[in-house]
């Protein structure tokens, strides 16, 4: 029998009681390492009732103590940083470096809400009118959600609870199903920093756990981040039942390559953003638009030999630049892509399909991918295939390479490589896409601006932490007063100015 991780409800370790757990792989070697149970709507709702008990202390608690409780979390992370990258590696299959530095992108978050009171406090307008003050403030939501994807456990969660904790919000994260024990520990570690029971819950499921959220009457907010498929869905269902949602989903990032780049550093940017992680990253570049028949052969000359020794191997193999696929399910559906994309024309300059590394024949790897002479009106194209599969697709004009990347219907990442300013200029002003690159392949802002694509890429009106986050997870109020002295004798019928 292997371990059946628990929920953590109330600030207990609570054992899934639905009946119902699925298999937790190592990637890197297909075992089965442990197994999470799939709660049913009656545990989503003893997460929810612990979360609404924990409310009205948690929302009255200043924000600065709010805070000191963050300040210690961030301790008990880097006290425990070796531990929670490798839950993640072991679970997710990426490398040790790649998992530490996407924990540390979770940690910039954290800290950020470390001086929370900066973004909470309110603004007062003295005498709007004679003997009346304004003041304007935020409040918490009550009870939040996070319903969170595979591909960083630990980060997308902790752009998430972090927020709406320190904005005075309980919370239930339902983490993804197929890497959940970083997202429990962090849970029981912010326990150990003195957060008091109640205020954050995990609770383990799919479909049926993340369903019950939405239909949950006691649920203010909701924050999703995963496919465009389910993303629409969340939007939609949480909408209808009155729920503030936000949901950011999928991504075709594009890298235009003009001629005056340098072709050596966009070659070594694609390798990095089309590679690291097997493209199992929602920044990752999927599409390079080299412009002018001479950049793209330049451009694949480099990318060919560099994409062929790629270093692949399992999360315990220092040297390795990427690891497994999180799945058989996932390298499957990658591999039937390289397929497609050889049915419908276009020329797999390297073909990653058929892997197998020697003591790891059942792990799930593959091999990078390298595709040239895609057209936009192929599914590989067309697709989020994420996975290492890269797809160059020839532009002739600066105007044409812009139309490519504009006329895709999602709009996460874009970037250019170029060394004139004016193209980089006209390309960021241009380009329909939320986060832009200049010489600068994956452009994730830091903790203190925000995180957003445009178009298909989400369904929200708030982007994902900084600033933005605390729009999402408070709700604005204005407080208008005046004192007795203020006040003029009978009653007022009509709508006064202030002049
Ligand atoms: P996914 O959509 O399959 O799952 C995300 C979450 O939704 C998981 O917690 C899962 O349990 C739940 N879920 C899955 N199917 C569901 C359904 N039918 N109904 C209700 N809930 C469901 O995504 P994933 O495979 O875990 O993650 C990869 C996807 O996430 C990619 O599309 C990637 O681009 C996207 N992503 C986007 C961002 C962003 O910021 N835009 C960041 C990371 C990942």
């Amino acid at each position: 029998m292997t371990e059946e991780l628990p929920h953590w409800i109330g600030g207990t370790r609570t054992a899934g009681g639905s009946g119902r757990t699925l298999p937790i792989e190592n990637p890197a070697t297909g075992e089965i390492e442990r197994h999470a149970p799939m709660a049913n709507a009656g545990e989503v709702d003893a997460a929810v009732q612990a979360a609404a008990r924990a409310f009205p202390a948690w929302s009255a608690t200043p924000p600065a103590k709010r805070a000191q409780v963050m300040f210690k979390f961030r301790e008990k992370i880097h006290q425990h940083m070796d531990e929670i990258t490798e839950l993640v590696s072991r679970e997710h299959g990426k490398t040790l470096a790649d998992a530490r530095g996407s924990l540390m992108r979770g940690l910039e978050v954290l800290e950020f809400t470390c001086g929370i009171q900066q973004f909470l406090k309110g603004e007062l307008s003295p005498d709007v009118a004679t003997g009346i003050d304004l003041s304007d403030i935020r409040q918490p939501l009550g009870v939040c959600a996070g319903i969170t994807p595979f591909n960083f456990p630990e980060m997308i969660p902790l752009w998430m609870f972090p927020m709406a904790i320190a904005c005075g919000n309980t919370f239930v994260l339902k983490p993804s199903e197929q890497d959940p024990s970083a997202p429990l520990r962090l849970a029981e570690l912010m326990h150990e920093a003195g957060l008091p029971e109640g205020v954050l819950n995990v609770v383990h499921g799919d479909r049926e756990a993340v369903d019950s959220i939405l239909d949950h009457p006691q649920i203010e907010g909701v924050s999703f981040v995963g496919s465009t498929k389910v993303a629409e869905v969340i939007r939609r269902r949480g909408t209808a039942n009155g729920k503030r949602v936000q949901a950011f989903g999928g991504a075709k990032n594009h890298m235009v390559v003009m001629p005056d780049a340098d072709m050596d550093q966009a070659a070594d940017a694609l390798l990095g953003a089309g590679y690291g992680a097997a493209g199992e990253r929602c920044m990752a570049v999927s599409v390079a638009v080299p412009v002018g028949q001479e950049t793209g052969d330049a451009l694949i000359e480099r990318l060919a030999p560099r994409v062929r020794n790629l270093k692949i191997g399992p999360y315990t193999d220092t040297e390795a630049d990427m690891g497994p696929l999180i799945s058989s399910a996932a390298k499957e559906r990658v591999e039937g892509y390289v397929e497609t994309g050889i049915q419908e024309g276009a020329e797999a300059v390297v073909d990653g399909r058929g892997l197998t590394l020697q003591g790891y024949e059942n792990g799930h790897f593959m091999g990078g991918t390298l595709f040239d002479r895609v057209t936009t009106d192929m599914r590989i194209y067309k697709e989020e295939i994420f996975g290492p599969v890269l797809s160059v697709v020839r532009a002739d004009t600066p105007q044409q390479a812009l139309d490519i990347t504009n006329g895709h219907e999602y709009g996460n990442g874009a970037a250019i490589f170029t060394s004139d300013g004016d193209t980089a200029r006209a390309f960021a002003n241009q380009v329909q896409y939320g986060m832009v690159g200049v010489n600068v392949p994956i452009p994730v802002p830091p903790a203190y601006h925000s995180f957003g694509g445009w178009k298909r890429s989400i369904f929200a009106e708030h982007d994902i932490y900084g600033a933005e986050a605390v729009r999402f997870y408070t709700k604005h109020k204005t407080i208008t007063a005046r004192w007795p002295s203020g006040i003029g004798s009978g009653a007022g019928f009509n709508f006064k100015g202030s002049s």
